[in-house]
Order: structure tokens, then sequence, then C-alpha cells
């Protein structure tokens, strides 16, 4: 039996064990797919011992993103975000990936979303934000990056190719979405209050908007932009390809896309 997991603290709430899960039953997998929270001080550790038992493949999420960068092999994109998502124990060492880029890239191709030579806005700076300007700026899409912490969106602009900082003032976020295809919102916002960090007055009908807040399903930045006929594309969306490409790259095997999807939403 293959045994997969996640690596967090907490992870009580996750809905990757249902998610992963349903795509094992639909593939005919033997497999299980198990929460861990270990104290932070035992990272490295929990990875050695993971090795060793023989696990296939871990996700990873806050607070160990980061710290797992140091404990495997990381991969270049990996390296460049500074985040680690995925583990994978099938080769030789254990190799770190990170695939909320792609993640967020294949939910804005779902819905039809071109993404390259796109002009997108990235709002937030955070881990979200640096694997969502990386994978945009990579796919060929000029971003602008958009933080409340301003030198923080200059800091990875400065990282990221063909990509611009700023602060998120109405005036410059209207002036920036004016000429935007595409806008993600990687902050926070809109998960503890009915808020947005983008004001309804900058959205327009020709944008596409990925918020990748999934807790609510409908945040108030999807409302004001279905409000003016944008694309919406919620975050449950990222998160399911972050998992899609996870189990892809663990098993070799083309995920149940319909099945994680349906179980993903029937658990939010
Ligand atoms: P993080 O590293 O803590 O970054 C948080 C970001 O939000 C920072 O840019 C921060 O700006 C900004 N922010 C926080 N409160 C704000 C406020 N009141 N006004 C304006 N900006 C604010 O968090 P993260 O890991 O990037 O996660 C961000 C969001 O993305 C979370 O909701 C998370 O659940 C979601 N997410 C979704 C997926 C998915 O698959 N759908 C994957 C990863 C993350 P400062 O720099 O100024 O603090």
């Amino acid at each position: 039996m293959d045994v997969f997991g996640l690596l967090g603290n907490p992870v009580g709430h996750s809905l990757s064990p249902p998610m992963h899960e349903a795509a094992y039953d639909e593939l005919g997998l033997e497999a299980r797919y198990v929460t861990f929270e270990p104290d932070p001080a035992d990272i490295a550790a929990a990875i050695d011992g993971a090795e060793a038992l023989g696990i296939t493949g871990l996700n990873v999420t806050i607070p160990f993103k980061q710290d797992v960068l140091e404990c495997v092999e990381a991969d270049e994109l990996a390296t460049r975000i500074g985040a680690v998502n995925t583990i994978d124990f099938t080769g030789e060492t254990p190799t770190g990936h990170n695939t909320d880029a792609i993640g967020a890239l294949r939910a804005l191709r779902d819905h039809d979303v071109t993404v390259e030579d796109a002009r997108a806005v990235v709002v937030g700076a955070g881990g979200a934000g640096r694997a969502v300007a990386f994978g945009l700026a990579d796919a060929g899409a000029t971003v602008a990056i958009a933080n409340r912490t301003e030198s923080t969106a200059h800091d990875l602009a400065a990282e990221v190719p063909n990509a611009t900082g700023h602060g998120l003032e109405t005036d410059e976020l209207t002036d920036l979405l004016a000429d935007a295809d595409v806008l993600v919102n990687a902050t926070s916002v809109g998960m503890e209050e009915d808020a947005t960090p983008v004001p309804a007055e900058a959205l327009h009908g020709e944008l596409a908007v990925l918020d990748a807040v999934y807790r609510p399903l409908e945040t108030r930045l999807l409302r004001d932009a279905a409000g003016v006929g944008a694309t919406t594309v919620d975050g449950a969306w990222m998160l399911l390809y972050q998992g899609v490409e996870a189990l892809e790259r663990w098993t070799g095997r083309d995920a149940p896309v319909d099945a994680m999807n349906e179980t993903l939403r029937a658990h939010l």
C-alpha cells in the first residue's frame, strides 16, 4: 500500500485527504493519505523518518513550506519561489517541488484564460503571491505585483522576469487593472471577513479574476468581478490543480480531475 500525506500545523481541516483519496478510489490504487503535525523543531527528522518508512509523497503546508527547502533537493522553480509544497520520495533522494504555481495556471487555463502574453496583476507577495508571480512570468505573462507592504512587492518584482512592484493604493490599482487581462488575489483578504483587497470600481468585464482564497468559495472580490461581467475562478480550482499536479508526479498517472474536484467541493 502507498502512503501519502500532508505535513503542516494545523492540518485538521485540510481538504487534501478526501480529495486525494477520491483519486485513489477512482484509479484503483491501494493507498492512504494521512495528515502529520510535527513540531517545527523536528521537521528535518520528520522528512528523514518519512523516507525511512517508505512514504511515497508528502504535501507541505503552513508553517513548513520554507523550512522544507533545506531538507530536500528542491527543483529550480521551488528554489526561486522559496517554498516547497510537494515532496517526492520515489527517486534516489527526496525532491522538493512547488505545485501552487502550476496549480494557479491550470486553474486559469481550465476557464479558457490565456496566460501566455497576458498582462497580469498579482495582489499579494507572500507564499502564494510568489508562486503565482513566478508561474505567470514563466508562462510569458507580464506581471504587476501589488502588495500592502510595498517594499515586499518591489523585492519580489526584482526577482521575477518582466515584473513591476506596486502598493495597494486605489489609484495605482485602478491604473494597473485598466490595461490588465488577469487579476489574482494572493492575499488572505476575504477569508476572515467579507472584504476585498481590490476596489470594485477598478474591475472591468475584460478581466479574468482568480481568488486564491477558497474559504469562502465566493469571496467579495469574486462577487464584484462577476458583477462587472469578468470571468471568475475560485480558489478551489487552484487547490484542486496543485493537488492534481502532486498526484501526477507521485504516481505517474493522469489524475481523475473530475472526481477530485467533486469531492473537494463536497467538503468545502
Ligand atoms: P502569506 O505568505 O502569509 O502572505 C499573506 C499576504 O496577504 C501578504 O502579501 C500580505 O501582505 C497580504 N495581506 C494579509 N492581510 C492583508 C490585509 N489586511 N490587507 C492587504 N494585504 C494583506 O500567506 P500565503 O501562504 O501567501 O496565503 C495567502 C492566501 O492564499 C491565503 O488565503 C491562502 O489560504 C491562499 N492560498 C490558496 C492556495 C490555493 O491552492 N487555493 C494555495 C496557497 C495559498 P503583507 O506582505 O503586507 O503582510
